[in-house]
């Protein structure tokens, strides 16, 4: 297929060479970045001459709406526009508003699996829209994925994320504070592990990405905390939610602390640039009170 894609950065980039890699016809623009092994155009425009889906991974919604402006003129009519970023609800659903007005279709693809799966394509996609422009996209989620889930009508892949990040970010302070609950209990860290891996707190964050060092499966906390998934993008995610929650007059009470535990690890304290998991060895140092 002839593809756009614009934003090359940590997860655009890979994903943009999964695609060169298996055949299709990429041209890509960043308004920064210029890695190695993509070829570049002059313009987000210039890259959308012709192409018949436009795949975008940029940092927030504001960014994506003034892409938007620039991107959907140029596209031929009956093209895709593809977004993968993570933005919020409302910015997905207008920017797929006004996509369906110029004659495109319009999806919304944020994704699960962070650098390491962008890099291996064995990304997770979360896709709101049409079923039409599902179809059409489909073959670059396999080429760049592992799995796809059409979550329903525009936006609605937005949600899944950060749904799913709200109860990831939940699960790993609840993770967190229990290890260092049970270091103050005399607990060894790895019968902790074997104890709550087997039993009903079992969770992705304790069983897959456990947060102490030394046991389970090798995650950040064998690497340092060196991300993985950082911390300020965990805070992101979670600070969407509470946007959508916020809007949507939702009663998200666990949702709310976690952001605010996650504001003031990354805005406060040691947490910026640290993955997510962090937290286990910022609880372990604390007191009560
Ligand atoms: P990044 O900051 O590394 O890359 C964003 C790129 O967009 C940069 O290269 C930047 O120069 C470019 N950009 C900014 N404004 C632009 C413009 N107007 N025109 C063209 N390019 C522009 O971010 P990332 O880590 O690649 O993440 C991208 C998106 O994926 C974010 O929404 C993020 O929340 C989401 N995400 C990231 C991860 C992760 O682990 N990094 C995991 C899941 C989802």
């Amino acid at each position: 297929m002839k593809i756009a894609f614009i934003g090359l950065g940590n997860m655009g980039a890979p994903m943009a060479r999964n695609l060169v890699a298996a055949g299709h016809d990429v041209l890509c623009y960043d308004v920064a970045a210029r890695p190695q092994g993509l070829t570049l155009a002059k313009s987000a425009a210039a890259a959308c001459d012709s192409a018949e889906i436009a795949i975008t991974m940029l940092p927030n919604g504001d960014i994506l709406r003034s892409v938007a402006d620039e991107v959907i003129p140029a596209l031929p009519e009956g093209a895709v526009l593809l977004d993968c970023s993570t933005v919020d609800v409302a910015s997905a659903r207008a920017v797929a508003d006004q996509a369906q007005a110029a004659g495109l279709g319009a999806l919304d693809a944020p994704v699960s699996g962070g650098i390491g799966g962008a890099e291996a394509g064995t990304l997770t996609f979360m896709v709101g829209g049409d079923p039409a422009a599902f179809e059409t996209a489909t073959p670059l989620f396999e080429v760049m994925g592992q799995k796809t889930v059409h979550c329903g009508p525009s936006g609605n892949g937005q949600a899944a994320k950060i749904c799913n990040n709200m109860i990831l970010g939940i699960t790993m302070i609840g993770t967190c504070e229990a290890f260092a609950l049970a270091d103050k209990l005399g607990l060894d860290r790895q019968a902790m592990f074997d104890a709550v891996s087997t039993s009903s707190g079992s969770s992705w964050s304790m069983n897959t990405y456990c947060p102490a060092p030394g046991v389970g499966p090798a995650s950040p906390a064998d690497n340092g905390y060196a991300p993985g998934f950082a911390a300020d993008l965990m805070l992101k995610d979670l600070r969407l939610s509470q946007q959508a929650a916020e809007a949507a007059d939702a009663d998200t009470p666990l949702g709310r602390a976690a952001a605010e535990l996650y504001r003031i690890f990354v805005e406060e304290e040691d947490g910026a640039g640290r993955d997510f998991s962090a937290m286990l060895p910022r609880f372990e140092r604390r007191e009560r009170g």
